[in-house]
This record gives structure tokens, sequence and C-alpha cells, in this order.
């Protein structure tokens, strides 16, 4: 990021840019998927995809787990699509025979679906809603924000249409490129669309010759990439490749297995059920008499959580994301930063219970 800036039709960022489109389909496991790099954030990526695929008065499905997806319900309703949802309780993924029925009752486009939500830790088996949308003729859209590169997910396997994230979350580069991958099926489905996209930045055929040129090594021009957060996309790629994707997957279920591990044995309650809790992101009770105060209390100990987020119980809640460069020894220091905000307020637990559930499984081989 701090490399002196360079031009984007350069020979060396022709080789970056280009690298990175092509490592993006490896990481997302959809060698034959399209992918795009576009500066701007995740919620383009969403927007991206909806304005892509559906046309003014299409149905589209979304499947809500949490806060984003209400944000699929808005972004679809903006661009002037109907919206049916199923909406599962806070802390549980929706339920995959109810989003079976209503795609049968007919029509939709596009089901929703969010792989892992930030609002409440949801993990949802996006393997199955895929399977579902197929079978109701739906292409299936994927928010990966929170799991992309954290959590498993074999795109064209599992023939999810588009998975699409942000740079700044489990793939490790800093805010500022949305990041998605986007299959044949779906592709051509926006090619035979009657109406032109109405969005001209988010348009896929404007950038589709651009992403085709860098991955060809050649330069083109449509809107001017990022060329300092793409060259940190490369290696935060090149980082995840390195680890090996397996391994990475492997490492986040255990250092999110661990940290719940270390949380509840602190007395404190996970938003999500245990089935579905997800390995990159636990959102966590306050114990009886702990409040939003203790999130300050953790932040003087040097370790940075983030408040509620769902409206539902926004006061009640913390969240912490347990994804991308965090290491052992970050969950380590997590649960001592938050073992010392809970004895500050009050709250009675075993000095160093947590820390040692948590090492109880991180040095089980
Ligand atoms: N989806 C999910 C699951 C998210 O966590 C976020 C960001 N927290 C977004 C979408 C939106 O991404 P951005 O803030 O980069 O626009």
């Amino acid at each position: 990021m701090a490399a002196p800036a360079e031009s984007h039709v350069g020979a060396r960022f022709i080789e970056t840019f280009g690298l990175c489109l092509d490592e993006l389909c490896q990481v997302f496991m959809a060698p034959e998927g399209q992918p795009f790099i576009v500066a701007g954030s995740g919620t383009l990526a969403m927007e991206m995809s909806l304005v892509n695929l559906l046309e003014p008065g299409d149905k589209v499905l979304v499947a809500i787990s949490g806060v984003f997806g209400e944000r699929f319900v808005e972004i679809a309703r903006r661009w002037g699509c109907q919206v049916d949802t199923v909406r599962a309780p806070v802390g549980q993924a929706p339920d995959a025979a109810a989003v079976e029925k209503a795609l049968k009752s007919g029509g939709h486009k596009v089901l929703c679906v969010t792989h892992v939500d930030t609002s409440t830790g949801v993990a949802v088996d996006v393997k199955a809603m895929a399977e579902i949308a197929g079978r109701a003729g739906a292409l299936c859209v994927v928010d990966g924000v929170c799991a992309a590169a954290g959590v498993e997910c074999r795109q064209a396997e599992w023939g999810i249409d588009v998975y699409l994230t942000a740079s700044q979350k489990a793939i490790s580069t800093p805010t500022g490129l949305a990041l998605l991958v986007v299959s044949p099926k779906a592709m051509a489905a926006s090619q035979s669309r009657k109406t032109p996209v109405p969005s001209y930045y988010s348009d896929w055929g404007m950038w589709l010759p651009i992403m085709s040129a860098y991955r060809a090594r050649k330069a083109a021009y449509f809107g001017t990439p990022a060329v300092n957060l793409v060259a940190a996309l490369s290696e935060s790629l090149k980082q995840i490749l390195t680890e090996g994707l397996p391994a990475r997957f492997q490492r986040h279920l255990k250092i999110g297995a661990a940290f719940k591990a270390g949380v509840a044995a602190l007395g404190l309650r996970d938003v999500a059920q245990a089935a579905v809790s997800a390995p990159t992101l636990t959102s966590v009770y306050y114990p009886d008499g702990v409040g939003p105060s203790l999130v300050g209390k953790i932040a003087a100990e040097g370790v940075i959580v983030a408040g509620g987020l769902h409206p539902e119980i926004r006061d009640r809640y913390f969240r912490v994301g347990h994804m991308g460069t965090v290491s052992s020894g970050d969950i380590v220091a997590t649960l001592a930063a938050i073992e010392k905000g809970l004895a500050l307020l009050g709250h009675k637990f075993e000095a160093g219970a947590g820390v040692a559930a948590a090492q109880r499984i991180l040095t089980a081989a």
C-alpha cells in the first residue's frame, strides 16, 4: 500500500491485476467463473450482483439471517424488483424447507443468501441453498463478505452463481475493493436481459472487456483501478494460496471454536445457535449486570471488538471477528482482555477460565 503509485496501464500493474483476477477464481474455487475487481465496498458488490441479474418487476427471494440480508431487500426494492423474504429468528439460519417452499410459489429469478451475517454470526449452509435455488431454476447470489477465504465455499462445485465479498474481512486487505466471481450461467443471464443495466458504474458489460484484457495481460480502461489496493490484494491472495485453502478453513474452524469455548467458559452466551455459529465471527450476549460499556473496557486493554448491530438486540451483545490474519495469540489476548473488562464490571467468573478453555482447543493437535 505504501509503495509509490504506479500507472494502471504500466507493465507491472498489468501483471499484478491480471494475477489477482486469476487468483480470485482460485480462492473462490470457480475456475470458469468471471471475476470482477472494482473500487468500492462490499455493498457495491451486492448491488452489482442484483442490478445486473434483475430487471424492474423481476421477483427475488432473500433468505435473511441478519442485517445484511435486509440490505439485499433494500437494494432489490430500490431497483424496482418484487422482493419476497424468508426471515430467520435472530441467531438462527433461514429454514431450508421454507426457502424451497417460497421458491416453489414460482417465478423468482434470484435467491439471495448471506454466507455469514456479521450482525448475528450465523453461518448459512450455502451449498444446500444453492441446490435449492438450482432445483427451482433460480440463480443463487451469496454474500460472502464475512466468510470468503475463511469459511469453505466451493463456488463452482456447489452451483453458486455469484459469490461476492469485500477486501477487508477474511481476505485481509484494507477496505476499498468489491470482489465478485460470476458463473457462466449468470453471465449469460445478464447478457440476455431485455432492458439495459440501469447503473452505469455497476454494469458488468462495461467492466467485462477490462477484466478480460488484464487477464490476457493487456491494459484496458473503463474506470481507473485502485492501483495500490490491488497491489495489497495481490499480496493477500498470495498469502491465502500459500497457506492453502483447506488449511486456512481448518485454522478458522479451530480459532473460532477456541474463542467460542472461551466465552462460554466465562458464562457468556453466543447469539448464534451452536450448530450455525460461524468460524469467522462470534456474537456474544453480555452477561447479567454488564452492558455496552464492556466494549470500552476491552479497548482499554488494547483489543478492538464491535458493539451490537442487529436492531432487535443491539444493546444486549457485542461482536468479535476472528478471521483472516487473526492468530491463536490474538484469540488468547482477546479473551484475556474480555476477562479484564468483565472483572472490572463485577461479573463473577474464575479468572483465566476463558483463556484456559480456548488454550485446550488451540494446543490440541
Ligand atoms: N455483507 C456483510 C455480511 C457484511 O458484513 C458487510 C460489511 N460489514 C457488508 C455486506 C457490506 O460491506 P461494506 O461495508 O464493505 O459495504
